[in-house]
C-alpha cells in the first residue's frame, strides 16, 4: 500500500522541481546564485575554460552597463577589462583585478563536486576558487551594480580586470598586460588584488609579495662501487650542501619560531626534490654510487632581502664550484622595482591610497588586521614592479584559509558581506580628488 503514496509524493515533488526548474534565470538570480553560476565554470588548470568564463562575466558587465574589452597577450589566455567611467577621467584611475584561473582539485577528497558549487543549508559555498579568488571577482561586479542602483557616480574611472595564468606564474597574464600600452594607457593609480582569509574577525590586509625562486643544484663525481670510502663523490657533494642550506633553513626558523618576525619575513628555503641513483631492472642498484645527484629547492625571498647578497651565499657557501657543483636559480618575477626600490606598497600616512582604504574598511564596520607581507605570490608583484601601490584583499574574516586545499569553500554571509566593503572601499576611493 506504500508505494502509491510513494508515487503520488515523488510526483508532487518532481512537479515543484520542475516549476522552480522552468522559472526565469532573472527570477531566481541572488548575488550568491550569480556566485554559484562563475564557480561552475571549470578554470583549473591544466586546461582552464577561459572562453565561458571570460562570456560570463561580459554577461555580467553588460547587464550593468559597463563598457569591456578583452585583451589577448598569449593565444588563448585572454584577459577581460571592465572599465566604468569616472566624471573626471582624466584623475589617475583605481583597477580591481583578479584572476580567471584556479588550481587543479581531486574531487575524490572533496565532500561535494569541486565546480558544483553545492550551498550547503549552514550557507557554506563548496567549489574551487571559492576563496582564490572567484569571490572578489564577483563582488568588485556586486559593488558596482549596487552603487549604480544607488546612483553613485565615480569621479575616478574605475576598472576590472580578469586576468589568465596567475596560478601558474602569471607569465602570460598579468606580467605581459603591465607592459602593455593597454595598460599605460589606463593611467593606474591605485590597484586592489587578491589577498587571503583570516580566521578571526579582521580581514587582512598585503602590502608586497615574497619573490620565489627555484633553485636546482647539482653535483658531479667520480662513481664508483657502494662498499668504497672516496673524497668528492657527487652524492658526498650534494649532502654537504643539503646541511648548510639545512642550517641557513634553521636559522632562518629559529626567528619566527622565537616570535622575532612571520614566517613571511624571513627568507624561506624548502627541499622539493631530490635525484640520483642508479636503476637496473630490480630497482635502484644498492653498490653503485652515482656520478650525478641533484637536488631542487623552493626559495621565497621577502621584500626587504637583498637578492645579490642571497645569489653569493648560493655561490660560495651552498653550491661551490670548487666541489665539482653547478646551480640554476630560476627568478620567477620581479624583485625590485624599474627604480631598484623593494616592492612594497607603503601603508602609512604618507600613502593617501592607504589612508581612504583604511578609513573605507572602518565605514563598512570592518577592522584591518596589521598589514603583512604575503607568504607566498600573486600578480600584484608585476604591478608593484611599475611603481604603482598595490593592496592585497580578500574580504573574508571568520573564515578558515582555505585556497589551493580539498574542500574549498566560503560561507554566503562573508561572501554578502565583501560585497558591502567594496561598496565602501569603491567609492571611498573613486571621490578621492587628491592623488
Ligand atoms: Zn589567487
Amino acid at each position: 500500500m506504500a508505494l502509491p503514496h510513494c508515487r503520488h509524493f515523488l510526483l508532487i515533488h518532481l512537479i515543484i522541481l520542475s516549476a522552480t526548474s522552468l522559472a526565469s534565470p532573472q527570477e531566481q538570480e541572488t548575488p550568491v546564485t550569480r556566485f554559484q553560476q562563475y564557480l561552475r565554470i571549470n578554470t583549473a588548470h591544466p586546461q582552464p575554460d577561459y572562453a565561458s568564463a571570460v562570456s560570463f562575466l561580459i554577461s555580467q558587465a553588460q547587464s550593468i552597463g559597463l563598457q569591456y574589452r578583452t585583451l589577448e597577450f598569449s593565444p588563448g589566455k585572454p584577459l577581460l577589462l571592465l572599465t566604468w567611467l569616472g566624471s573626471n577621467p582624466s584623475l589617475p584611475s583605481l583597477l580591481f583585478n583578479s584572476h580567471l584561473d584556479s588550481v587543479p582539485a581531486e574531487p575524490s577528497k572533496w565532500l561535494h563536486p569541486p565546480f558544483s558549487a553545492v550551498r550547503t543549508p549552514d550557507g557554506k559555498i563548496f567549489a574551487r576558487g571559492a576563496q582564490d579568488d572567484k569571490c572578489i571577482g564577483m563582488q568588485y561586479i556586486e559593488a558596482i551594480r549596487n552603487l549604480k542602483n544607488k546612483n553613485f557616480a565615480p569621479a575616478r574611472t574605475i576598472h576590472v580586470s580578469y586576468v589568465p595564468e596567475e596560478e601558474i606564474g602569471g607569465l602570460h597574464g598579468a606580467a605581459k598586460f603591465v607592459h602593455s600600452v593597454d595598460f599605460e594607457n589606463l593611467n593606474v593609480g591605485f590597484v586592489l588584488d587578491e589577498g587571503q582569509a583570516s580566521p578571526d574577525d579582521e580581514f587582512r590586509v598585503f602590502y608586497a609579495d615574497r619573490s620565489p625562486w627555484g633553485l636546482k643544484i647539482k653535483a658531479n663525481g667520480p662513481p664508483g662501487h657502494g662498499s668504497r670510502m672516496y673524497d668528492n663523490s657527487a652524492m658526498e657533494n650534494l649532502m654537504k650542501s643539503l646541511e648548510v642550506i639545512s642550517r641557513f633553513r634553521e636559522s632562518q626558523f629559529d626567528v619566527v619560531k622565537a616570535g622575532k618576525a612571520a614566517n613571511s619575513e624571513v627568507i624561506s628555503v624548502n627541499p622539493v626534490y631530490v635525484k640520483a641513483g642508479v636503476t637496473s631492472d630490480t630497482g635502484f642498484a644498492m653498490n653503485v654510487q652515482p656520478s650525478e645527484a641533484e637536488a631542487g629547492f623552493d626559495l621565497r625571498l621577502p621584500p626587504t632581502a637583498n637578492p645579490e647578497e642571497m645569489k653569493r651565499r648560493i655561490a660560495k657557501e651552498w653550491v661551490p664550484a670548487i666541489r665539482n657543483m653547478s646551480y640554476e636559480i630560476i627568478e620567477k618575477g620581479p624583485i625590485r622595482d624599474y627604480t631598484g626600490r623593494p616592492l612594497m606598497t607603503l601603508t602609512n600616512a604618507s600613502n593617501s591610497w592607504w589612508l581612504v582604504f583604511e578609513q573605507a574598511i572602518t565605514f563598512a564596520g570592518g577592522k584591518l588586521a596589521k598589514p603583512e607581507i604575503l607568504s607566498s605570490t600573486t600578480d600584484a608583484r608585476y604591478i608593484r614592479q611599475t611603481g604603482i601601490p598595490v593592496l592585497g584583499f580578500s574580504p573574508m574574516s571568520n573564515t578558515p584559509i582555505l585556497l589551493h586545499d580539498h574542500n574549498e569553500h566560503l560561507r554566503d554571509t562573508v561572501y554578502l558581506k565583501g560585497i558591502k566593503v567594496y561598496e565602501s572601499v569603491i567609492s571611498s576611493l573613486s571621490s578621492f580628488m587628491e592623488a
